[in-house]
């Protein structure tokens, strides 16, 4: 017997370019399901922002933050810029990903140490950004 249940949350943004550490909504979420072994898909239903799992330095994410504005610039010449002016945005969508999925083992997300979930903001400022968590295991 499997069971899938879909949660959201939903999360402000500040910046044009922004890692939001999602980590402890999603693991609130994961041990509200009471169950043991399964997988959890975090998932941004957005064309312009992204998810991903990595180390919550403060460095580190600037340094992230640097990278994905140094490849993805604004008015670059893209051609979705003509009609939205935020090309950038949904290229760098388009190769970080909207999605990740992490194990489920006895009860817990599998994730390491030093590894945490971000939403990618990558045309912020938003009101309200929401990260779609999908729970299926038993
Ligand atoms: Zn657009």
């Amino acid at each position: 017997m499997t069971d899938a249940s879909f949660d959201e949350i939903q999360v402000p943004t500040s910046k044009r370019v922004e890692l939001i550490d999602i980590t402890n909504q999603i693991e609130d979420i994961v041990r509200s399901k009471k169950i043991r072994n399964g997988l959890c898909l975090v998932y941004a239903p957005h064309a312009t922002a992204a998810v991903i799992a990595n180390e919550g330095e403060s460095g580190l994410i600037q340094d992230i933050t640097n990278k994905i504005e140094k490849d993805f610039p604004k008015n670059a010449g893209w051609l979705h810029d003509r009609i939205d002016n935020n090309a950038s945005a949904h290229i760098a969508s388009a190769f970080i990903g909207s999605s990740r999925t992490f194990p489920i083992q006895n009860g817990r997300l599998v994730r390491g140490t030093w590894q945490r979930i971000f939403l990618v903001e990558l045309d912020g400022p938003r009101h309200r950004r929401r990260v779609v968590v999908e729970v299926i295991g038993n």
